[in-house]
């Protein structure tokens, strides 16, 4: 059957991250198909320029467009990220991890966390993160290529990398116009035109008089969406009742100390704070609700917790978190901010914009525009946007920081019904629930569990298959083979030379 009616042209409107992360992927992707894409970007609309740490499925992006991580790490300034330490969330002075890899090992179909839970019940204090060695590793600053050859079992983990947002947009831009053929046009659009009878989008006018037309657009203007918003009047979904920070100020410094492969996010009086350590920079921010601290106090406060001298002024930003009703309209597609933005707490927008593009690869419509293809897009992304919120819920919703009124009020909050069952069973006996589309799974749930020391109520009967000799036996075998695995591993500074090299 001949393909009839073919996309031909895609103009991407934004060339922020989103923006070379679409055009990059789409241009691999379409090589053979003799599809012009274009990547119009203004010059005097600045992209966000925060966005500096990412999860492990990054990787496979790198993977998909043909660069390795030491390239990528070499043109960002970029480290490591093992997963983020949890500062004073349950309350002062209590910290724990939230690593990019599993606990221990399931035995006989059975979740090693319910061992784990079985020897609680029984008196062994021992934490969940002592049968983590990627937490081990992130703890002691060190660093291992862990799909290569894993020591054991338990060596499996993954990584994702932190980078400098700027250079990794400019990294991709390199790549995409000087290897991939796509044009970059350098413009403020300040007109959108649309077709009388249908409402499709047909072109863009430029400030300086230039028209640009295609078959499909992609909005990846950042907050304003500018194609999808504006000019198709799609609505947003204000999540802000439910996660209340609405704005960061954001101010690199100097570092001081060593180059810690995770990052931090620390909670203070009214949001938190995130520190990610760059090789030549500690990128810094302060996350608030507004409704609870001034612009000027959380300036004053993050600067006051700087470990090194300021490399730039504060950047504040204000944002709604929540989502656009619909990311696929006609011909229109949403990336990026122009889609929707949760905070950063887990970094998840980049990972967005890039199951975003992945899925209009799968979706890939022609010039009928089915709108099937639209309703299924949507689904899917409407449901991880939902699933990352639940989880982000969780980790305001289990703070025990009494006595502070933004802590108080999101233990209040009315919790959405999946979350709601999802901690019921948890409670109950420590069963996971998945759902579809879930970006983060048990290992990742579990960690906030015992971080903020949820505990069910029972553990799984299926764990009492072993006496407790054995349990004592393979518990400490676990944790030998852990100190075996660390013993392998070099310092995270050794790690990224070892990429240069
Ligand atoms: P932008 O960076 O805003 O880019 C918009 C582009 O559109 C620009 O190139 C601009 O010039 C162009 N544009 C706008 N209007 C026009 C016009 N009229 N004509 C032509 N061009 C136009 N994500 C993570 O994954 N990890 C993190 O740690 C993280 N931290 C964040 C912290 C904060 C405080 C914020 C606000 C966001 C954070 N993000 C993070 C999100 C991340 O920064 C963005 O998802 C990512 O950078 C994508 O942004 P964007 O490309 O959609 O938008």
């Amino acid at each position: 059957m001949a393909q009839t009616n073919p996309v031909r042209s895609l103009l991407i409107v934004g060339g922020g991250t989103a923006g070379w992360m679409a055009a990059t992927w789409l241009a691999g992707r379409l090589a053979r198909q003799n599809i012009q894409i274009t990547v119009v970007e203004s010059p005097d609309i600045r992209t966000v320029g925060v966005g500096e740490a990412t999860v492990p499925a990054i990787r496979d992006y790198f993977r998909d467009i043909g660069v390795t991580e030491a390239e990528v790490m070499a043109a960002t300034q970029g480290t490591v990220k093992l997963g983020i330490e949890f500062r004073d969330w349950k309350r002062e002075g209590d910290s724990f991890f939230h690593p990019f890899g599993l606990y221990g090992m399931p035995s006989r179909g059975v979740a090693f966390h319910q061992f784990w839970l079985k020897r609680r019940a029984e008196g062994d204090a021992t934490p969940l993160a002592a049968y983590s060695l990627c937490t081990q590793l992130a703890m002691a600053n060190q660093m291992m290529d862990p799909p290569v050859s894993p020591p054991n079992d338990l060596g499996v983990f993954n990584w994702a990398v932190h980078f400098d947002a700027g250079l990794y947009a400019q990294f991709l831009r390199r790549k995409a116009t000087s290897e991939l053929g796509v044009t970059h046009v350098d413009g403020t659009v300040v007109e959108v035109s649309k077709h009388p009878e249908t409402g499709f989008l047909t072109g863009v006018t430029l400030k300086e008089g230039r028209v640009l037309e295609a078959d499909l657009f992609i909005d990846c203007s950042g907050f304003r969406s500018l194609l999808l918003g504006q000019q198709l009047g799609v609505g947003y979904e204000d999540w802000t009742h439910l996660l209340p920070c609405d704005r960061a100020v954001a101010m690199p410094c100097e570092r001081d100390g060593p180059l810690t492969p995770y990052t931090r996010s620390t909670a203070l009086a009214a949001g938190w704070q995130w520190r990610i350590p760059l090789q030549h920079r500690v990128g810094n921010g302060y996350v608030y609700s507004s409704r609870h601290i001034s612009d000027d106090e959380a300036t004053a406060t993050l600067i006051s917790r700087l470990e090194g001298r300021a490399l730039a002024e504060p950047n504040l930003l204000r944002f709604q978190t929540g989502h656009r009703h619909r990311f696929w309209e006609k011909n229109c597609i949403a990336l990026g901010l122009a889609a929707g933005f949760m905070e950063p707490l887990e970094s998840t927008s980049i990972v967005l914009v890039q199951s975003g593009v992945e899925r209009l690869g799968a979706l890939f419509p022609t010039l009928d525009f089915d709108p099937a293809l639209a309703d299924e897009y949507n689904r899917i992304t409407t449901l991880e946007y939902e699933r990352i919120r639940d989880f982000l819920l969780l980790h305001y919703f289990a703070n025990r920081r009494e006595g502070e009124a933004m802590w108080d009020q999101v233990r209040q909050v009315t919790l959405p019904e999946p979350l709601v069952h999802k901690m019921r069973m948890f409670a109950s006996r420590g069963t996971m629930v998945r759902y579809e589309w879930e970006s983060f799974h048990d290992p990742s749930w579990l960690s906030m569990y015992a971080g903020f020391e949820i505990t069910p109520r029972a553990y799984d009967p299926m764990a009492d298959y072993f006496t407790k000799p054995e349990l004592d036996s393979a518990f400490s075998r676990m944790r030998a083979a852990i100190t075996r695995a660390r013993a392998l591993a070099m310092s995270h500074e050794a790690f990224l030379s070892s990429l240069k090299a």
